[in-house]
């Protein structure tokens, strides 16, 4: 909904809103907001709202750390749930520079001055439909998160009191209520991980879907005795959590990446597409899987992605076209995971497709086998490469292409290479129990 100042004003007044929050994104993709009370809010609406950016890592030195936040007004929106404070509202912003020039180190107006090289070559929209998954762990007696699943059994035969079903159902109610089209919500494959799907939406509507999305799983979970983890890979040997990425582009004529005369249904567009982004895999990587832990995921047998290749149907590659035509044909990137900046990593996959379009890449045939399965001389026959392993790897890749460096813009790759790298150096100073079992007693 596209409000006025003046509706927002009056709505805010209408609810007795008392408090305000401003959110924007950090590069690491961790919502941040300045909260005000809601006195503020006429100033905030006129763009007046400055912030010390100095404080927000990667964001800029102290020397120019007067930052502006311009609300985008269609995100406004009354938290549903109750606090003893009264109700609170959020805005999300762009962040801009004194001089009133957009910020280069904003994830969320990067993006929009990449969709603006999209709108260039001819199409109107980015769409995305992502499928965050994430598990629920016990909060224990003084409220801080455990280790402890709630359900340790199968994943089909829960029992009809069940706490992780009815925090899920909880959240679906409120996502609802907040303006959420809920398709799909279900127990995943390992024990406590659960997904929760919705409509698709133009690009930054989506990613800002997925922040206010990760903030409703956390506060509903924390009133059920839940804490809602979206890290990658939280326990050995089961299931990791995935964000994938159903991604497709519109021109005038509808969704650019259907053709119904493609023996496939497929478009010379979504080839192209795809192309693109299986020739700059490795280098975004480091953005679609930021942690150290997202490596841990990305592993043969636990329908996570290992290796640079798609597919029609099977889901081991990092590519796959769901099986939907028409309007909702679709690219389905399956290496994304939860610790990723949505903004940021929408924002380099579409650099890499439209590269593939621009450049008319033709794509290698698609593989209709289990990846896991093919020996490495198969693997080396077809061209099928691996995904990097290590965030160092996925890193020294990112530095090499500067297609990602054009996509995220300077000032936000640099950052990301330093935050990366030193996150890199402080894990591999870590003694891990798993060394200390291994090697301890040689
Ligand atoms: N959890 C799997 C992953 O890590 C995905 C499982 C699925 O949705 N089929 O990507
Ligand atoms: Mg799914
Ligand atoms: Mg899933
Ligand atoms: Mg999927």
């Amino acid at each position: 909904k596209n409000h006025t100042k003046q509706e927002i004003m009056e709505i805010a007044k209408e609810e007795n809103v008392r408090f305000l929050r401003l959110m924007f994104t950090d590069i690491d993709g961790v919502i941040k907001n300045v909260e005000v009370p809601i006195s503020q809010l006429e100033k905030a609406l006129d763009n007046k709202m400055m912030f010390d950016g100095s404080s927000i890592d990667g964001f800029v030195a102290v020397e120019e750390s007067d930052m502006q936040l311009r609300p985008d007004l269609s995100t406004w929106l009354i938290f549903p749930w109750d606090t003893e404070y009264g109700k609170i509202a959020r805005l999300i912003c762009d962040v801009y520079n004194p001089d009133g020039t957009p910020f280069s180190g904003d994830p969320r107006s990067n993006l929009k001055r990449v969709l603006k090289e999209m709108e260039n070559e001819g199409f109107t929209e980015f769409n995305l439909g992502p499928e965050p998954e994430f598990f629920l762990f016990k909060l224990d007696e003084n409220g801080e998160p455990s280790h402890r699943l709630n359900d340790h059994g199968g994943y089909f035969d829960l029992a009809p009191t069940d706490l992780g079903e009815n925090c899920r159902r909880d959240i679906v109610l409120q996502l609802e209520e907040l303006g959420f089209e809920i398709e799909a919500s279900h127990h995943e494959a390992a024990p406590g991980q659960h997904e929760i799907d919705w409509k698709y939406a133009d690009a930054v509507e989506a990613c800002d879907n997925i922040q206010t999305f990760k903030l409703v799983v956390k506060t509903i979970a924390r009133k059920h005795g839940l804490h809602a983890s979206f890290m990658p890979k939280p326990i050995n040997g089961v299931h990791g959590s995935g964000m994938h990425f159903n991604m497709s582009l519109f021109n005038k004529d509808g969704n650019a990446f259907y053709d119904e005369a493609d023996e496939m249904g497929l478009s010379k567009t979504a080839h192209e597409f795809i192309a693109g982004l299986l020739k700059h895999a490795k280098a975004y990587t480091a953005i679609c899987n930021p942690t150290v832990n997202s490596y841990k995921r990305l592993t043969p047998g636990f329908e996570a992605p290992v290796h640079i290749a798609w597919s029609a149907s099977n889901r081991t590659p990092l590519v796959r076209v769901p099986t939907s035509r028409g309007m909702s044909t679709r690219v389905e990137l399956r290496s994304v995971d939860p610790s990723a900046n949505p903004y940021l990593a929408l924002a380099v996959l579409l650099k890499a497709g439209l590269s593939g379009i621009q450049e008319n890449k033709v794509v290698a045939d698609p593989i209709g086998k289990n990846i896991y399965q093919m020996s490495s001389t198969e693997l080396g026959e077809q061209d099928i490469e691996r995904l990097p392993a290590t965030l160092y790897e996925a890193v020294s890749h990112l530095k090499k292409d500067s297609l990602m460096r054009e996509a995220m813009g300077e000032h936000m790759y640099n950052n990301f290479i330093t935050i990366r790298t030193q996150e890199w150096i402080e894990y591999n100073e870590q003694v891990s129990p798993w060394e200390q079992k291994k090697y301890f007693k040689r």
